[in-house]
């Protein structure tokens, strides 16, 4: 497993150790921790195969293709298909750790999986994507399931993959109970309403949760604090905010959008992206009418001056990557990994920094901005309402009781707030940084999870 993964684990696990008032009746700390690196670091099981898939043109294609399933103390592993030409063994297995603490620091009743599929889907035709989609599931059949493994889309994948995928799962398993087998599938086939927003929705909330509730319930408890990321937090507190979002999709527009209705904080989104190209305007820009055009234009924001007037958005046209080092206190990270990295972390102005991306923040580039006092809201605590809502998708498949899209969002926000609440007392209160605190919450009960199991000795 990669050092950066390791390091995640040693850290926590040290300051377990330190802590006494964790599992007291623990005899033989020292051998129990070192039983609970070596679970924590190693993955239960890689499956992975070639999919034979023949093309539209007659030729077949074999394509690599994994399933990576960490840990399961917690529940059926749990994770997304990255649909991605770069996705390879090594990072299925790192994102499926990510979703084992994730699922631990959330308390989501999901242990951590990932799937991932080498192929850049925009190369296929539908038919061949189906094809590709139901060989997944033919080919890992005997290992996922309602109650082993439950997939989810991932980048490059989305509710048409899971549908088929459901599909192909039923006719393998017929007479056996199905809905919960994938989620992120359509509302009409079992799907959750809100699933798609959930994962912005979420995103957008811990910002403004950590920046407005709980600043304003809490104000003298952060002021007296000389603790860094509790100065940041005052200083952008009720101040006139520019935010720059980086990936205009799923996660992005929907966490714009968000920012873009909310009332409560006073910020202007002055900068989006995708991967063609960046939008600037310092009035702000309409978001809403940016979400109109990517749904008649591939998802693609405008990227020409005809495509904006046509679409009569004002903004001006910028290279792609110059918006995250652009003059702005908020930046939200939508697209991919490692977006900022030793290259570019010294010209990043912002003050706090979102993670919708899984890893956008290289793991230097938050050492170096945390000492700079940048207050970073890891992916692990901000995007997880994918997969809560999921959860709440898998829980509505298993009782065929359909929860209206209200009632969603009250749980997903529900959740998140009962997390940040654990979180940030003690992020305010002590010198590790946001990401350090959520992964001590997830090891802490994780591995109380897996002591109770009788799996340290
Ligand atoms: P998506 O495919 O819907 O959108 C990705 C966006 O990023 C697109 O607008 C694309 O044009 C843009 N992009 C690609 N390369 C870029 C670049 N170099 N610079 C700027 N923009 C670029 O994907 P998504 O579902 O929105 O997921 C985005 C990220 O969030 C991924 O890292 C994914 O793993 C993570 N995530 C997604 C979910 C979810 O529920 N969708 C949940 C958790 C984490």
């Amino acid at each position: 497993m990669q050092a950066e993964t390791k390091k995640i684990i040693q850290e926590s696990l040290d300051a377990l150790l330190e802590n006494d008032l964790f599992l007291p009746d623990l005899t033989n700390r020292k051998q129990a921790f070192a039983s609970l690196s070596a679970i924590l670091s190693t993955p239960d099981k890689i499956h992975k195969s070639f999919l034979r898939v023949p093309l539209d043109d007659g030729s077949v294609v074999q394509i690599p293709s994994y399933r990576a399933q960490h840990n399961d103390a917690m529940g059926p592993y749990k994770g997304g298909i990255r649909f991605h030409e770069s996705v390879n063994e090594e990072e299925v297995i790192k994102l499926a750790f990510l979703m084992t603490l994730k699922n631990a620091l959330h308390k989501v009743p999901f242990g951590g999986g990932k799937g991932g599929i080498v192929i850049n889907p925009r190369e296929y035709s539908e038919k061949e994507l189906n094809l590709i989609s139901r060989k997944y599931v033919s080919y890992f059949v005997d290992v996922i399931g309602p109650d082993k493994d439950i997939p989810a889309p991932d980048m490059g994948s989305g509710e048409r993959e899971m549908d088929w995928m459901m599909a192909e799962y039923k006719l393998v398993h017929p007479g056996t109970s199905y809905l919960g087998s994938f989620t992120g599938k359509s509302v009409v086939n079992g799907g959750s309403l809100g699933r798609r927003e959930a994962t912005g929705k979420g995103v957008y909330f811990t910002f403004r949760y950590l920046l407005h509730d709980y600043v304003k319930a809490n104000k003298q408890l952060l002021t007296k604090s000389d603790n860094l990321f509790a100065k940041t937090t005052l200083e952008l507190y009720n101040r006139p905010l520019k935010m720059a979002v980086q990936g205009f999709g799923n996660v992005g527009s929907v966490a714009a959008l968000e920012a873009y209705h909310c009332h409560l904080i006073n910020h202007k989104i002055i900068a989006v992206s995708d991967r063609n190209v960046t939008l600037y305007n310092e009035n702000g820009l309409d978001i809403p009418a940016l979400i109109e055009f990517t749904k008649t234009n591939r998802g693609d924001l405008p990227s020409t001056e005809e495509q904006l007037q046509s679409a009569t958005i004002k903004a001006e046209i910028k290279e792609r990557d110059c918006l995250v080092t652009l003059p702005v206190d908020v930046l939200l990270l939508a697209a991919l990994e490692n977006q900022i990295q030793k290259d570019n972390m010294k010209d990043v102005q912002a003050r706090i920094i979102i993670e919708g991306a899984n890893a956008p923040t290289a793991p230097e580039a938050d050492q170096y901005l945390s000492e700079q006092g940048v207050v970073i809201i890891p992916d692990i605590l901000a995007n997880a309402g994918g997969v809560i809502v999921s959860y709440f998708e898998w829980l509505q498949g298993r009782e065929t009781q359909f929860y209206d899209e209200a009632e969603v969002y009250r749980l997903l926000i529900d959740k998140m707030k009962e997390t940040m609440d654990m979180i940030l007392p003690q992020y305010y209160g002590d010198p590790f940084a946001l990401r350090q605190n959520c992964f001590i919450h997830a090891v802490t009960r994780l591995s109380t999870v897996l002591y109770r199991q009788g799996k340290l000795y």
